[in-house]
């Protein structure tokens, strides 16, 4: 048995359990799988086929007698030539003073360090005497924390492979292992800890993050189609003459991406099961009219909707839009943090009683206080802004409502596949008509002053703008002072002939939404703010976007604020403020420049932040895969999908014997399923 705790490998007393406890491990399987991190190689390899600042080993004899020196308080240096075939090479050791005494003059050592390909030098961070021969060619790098040292882990590692290995069993049906040649299970097992080639290593991994992969694809579709089958939803039977003369009260025709999108949210919603659907979309691609339309759907059904969404000035201009929209249909109410006393208890009777059909609003919506009488129907706006718990809150709140979940993000399929593998996913991969693309510029931070001349010449053909403001992590209080001190600056500029608004997160709420009219308006020509307009926000007049030191933002930031200009019929500007010190920040502006198209943009955003990063924060519910890499593996993460797929469809998962052992892997971290489903 596996399941055995590691106190039964040999060797293991109580101190070095306990230990091995913190690392997380406590049974002999999970000792067997805490796999290496990384693999350093010891291969010796011929100076000609070394690469600057690699980490390298190289084999060669001793030709000067080490020289030692110290500096700084107790810090030393250990010099000698290395002659490899015909090239003296430098030898650098630092701190290595022990190293003096076993380093002789024709001695023949072989070292590993940093190469420096220009002064033919090593900087040695481990030696030994003698030839390359003795030592293992690939040496497995562990995470480890105190107490454990490598020698030691790998010594309890290959004792339990030895006691225990046998007992591995293998979980892949034979005919996909013969399929993809994907080495057995022990056998892999055994390379990854104490792997004998590079070729060797590399199938033993490519068999894990297979299995992996395949695991977490079959909890994913499991869950989806649990959701489809066993959750009771409402049926809700719209009333199409209703639903056909709103559309048509609409001041444009739906591009034939909504079209499809609302046809397959309408679907869901007439079906007995319960909607657990992504809409995604590039900013202004049109998500929220089909939000709206499938929220009257729902009213005409006799249900009421909520639509939740991250900030308070969303949930202003989002209800003054449905407010607006709906007028005559249905009634619309709006519910914040900010909004108490007396209007909050009117608010929340009139919910209660069903006076109001749509209730707008940030998290507020989810809190305990609010009762729908009948909730049929929630539309969540940015959705990997809200964590599970609010997730699951509105869920709750009403009788297993459709959920919609809406993202301006567009998500990169690697992710979509992996993230959201238990929803179903609708997406407008087209803008509406006669949008032109902003014409994005990177301007070099000594060049403010055209940037701003520029913004004049917008503003005297009536045009507005927004400016945005450095972005100061983690700080709120910098991130408005900035804004302010940007809003002092351009004020004294620009006024008192051009108007220049304020807006950031602290501001009072009435303020917030005055100011936002204000700018509607055109009464406010430039408005400077920190990010809380990144998203949704729509003034079509506006059509220049400054932003300033872009480089701190990363690309889909940068994108979605862009998103805020080009939603009217004039040629709109992005300018990107900035002198990003690294590639990558180059290479962001260098994006932003190139392309309009947000899923273009964000699979190059994830390239290069990486998926923990991309959602930000803890929030993004993606898994934590042990050995495969989303992003890098992505091929064996689609491969794993279509065989989940089909494992599940076919129903061999549930029936074919020779799926047994993989299904109890599958039904059994029980909890996992659980995270998933959030
Ligand atoms: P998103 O929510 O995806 O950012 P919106 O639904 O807010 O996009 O639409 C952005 C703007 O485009 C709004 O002003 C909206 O009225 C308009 N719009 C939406 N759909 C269409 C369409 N099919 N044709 C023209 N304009 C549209
Ligand atoms: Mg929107």
């Amino acid at each position: 048995m596996l399941h055995r705790s590691i106190s039964d490998v040999k060797g293991v007393g109580e101190k070095l359990q306990s230990q091995l406890n913190d690392l997380g491990l406590f049974t002999v399987e999970d000792l067997l799988f805490y796999f290496p991190h990384r693999y350093d190689s010891y291969e010796v390899k011929p100076l000609t086929e070394l690469t600057h600042n690699e980490k390298a080993t190289i084999e060669g004899e001793v030709a000067s007698e080490p020289v030692l020196s110290f500096y700084g308080r107790k810090k030393s240096r250990l010099t000698f030539t290395l002659q490899v075939d015909h090239f003296a090479v430098k030898a650098v050791m630092f701190n290595r003073a022990f190293a003096k005494k076993q380093l002789n003059q024709g001695d023949t050592v072989t070292v590993t360090g940093k190469w420096d390909q220009q002064r033919l030098q090593i900087t040695v961070s481990q030696f030994k005497k003698g030839e390359s021969k003795s030592q293992e060619p690939i040496q497995p790098v562990y995470t480890l924390k105190e107490g454990v040292n490598l020698h030691t882990l790998r010594k309890v590692i290959k004792t339990a492979l030895e006691e225990f290995g046998g007992e591995v069993p293998e979980i892949l049906p034979e005919d996909l292992a013969l399929a993809y040649k994907l080495p057995g299970r022990t056998q892999a097992l055994h390379q990854m800890h104490y792997p004998e080639t590079r070729v060797m290593l590399k199938h033993a991994k490519r068999r894990f993050i297979y299995e992996e992969f395949l695991i977490f694809q079959l909890k994913m579709q499991l869950l989806r189609k649990h959701n489809r089958e066993s959750t009771k939803g409402h049926i809700q039977e719209y009333n199409n003459n209703e639903l056909t003369s709103f559309v048509q009260s609409l001041p444009f025709e739906l591009t034939s991406a909504q079209k499809r999108s609302l046809a397959e949210i309408l679907k869901d919603m007439k079906s007995p099961h319960r909607m657990n659907r992504l809409l995604q979309g590039d900013v202004g691609s049109g998500k929220t009219a089909v939000a709206a339309i499938a929220l009257y759907a729902s009213i005409t059904a006799g249900y009421q909707g909520a639509l939740m969404v991250p900030t308070e000035i969303l949930a202003e201009q989002h209800y003054h839009s449905l407010a607006e929209m709906f007028e005559g249909r249905a009634n619309v109410a709006l519910l914040t943090g900010s909004i108490k006393g007396k209007r909050r208890r009117e608010v929340l009777e009139a919910v209660e009683q069903k006076e109001i059909d749509i209730l707008v609003g940030t998290h507020a919506l989810i809190q305990d206080e609010v009762v729908f009488q009948s909730l049929g129907f929630v539309i969540v706006d940015e959705q990997h802004r809200f964590g599970v718990q609010q997730r699951r809150g509105l869920r709750d709140k009403g009788l297993s409502p459709d959920v919609l979940f809406m993202t301006a993000t567009p998500i990169p399929r690697t992710l979509a596949i992996t993230a959201f593998g238990d929803m179903d996913v609708s997406v407008i991969d087209e803008m509406p008509a006669g949008r032109k693309p902003v014409d994005t510029y990177w301007v070099k931070g000594e060049m403010t002053n055209r940037v701003l001349s520029f913004i004049q010449k917008e503003i005297d053909q009536g045009h507005q703008a927004y400016v945005i403001c450095p972005l100061i992590e983690e700080s709120d209080q910098l991130d408005i002072q900035n804004a302010i001190e940007l809003y002092n600056q351009l004020s004294a500029v620009f006024e008192p002939k051009v108007s220049v608004g304020l807006m950031h997160g602290r501001l009072p709420n009435e303020e917030k939404e005055e100011v936002m009219q204000q700018f509607s308006a055109n009464d406010l020509n430039i408005l400077v703010s920190t990010t809380v307009v990144e998203v949704g926000v729509n003034v079509p007049n506006a059509t220049v976007m400054v932003i300033y030191d872009a480089q701190r933002f990363g690309l889909s930031q940068l994108h979605q604020l862009r998103g805020r200009v080009g939603r009217g019929a004039d040629q709109s500007y992005c300018i990107l403020l900035g002198d990003p010190q690294g590639d990558v920040g180059k290479e962001r502006m260098r994006i932003m420049t190139e392309t309009n198209d947000g899923f273009e943009l964000s699979e190059q955003d994830l390239k290069l932040r990486g998926p923990g990063d991309f959602f930000g924060k803890k929030q993004s519910g993606l898994p934590d895969f042990k050995v495969g890499d989303m992003v890098h593996d992505y091929r064996a993460l689609e491969t794993a999908r279509k065989d989940a797929a089909e494992m599940i469809m076919e129903n061999t998962l549930e029936e074919d014997e020779r799926y047994k052992t993989l299904r109890e892997y599958v039904y059994r971290d029980k909890h996992l399923l659980g995270n998933v489903l959030d």
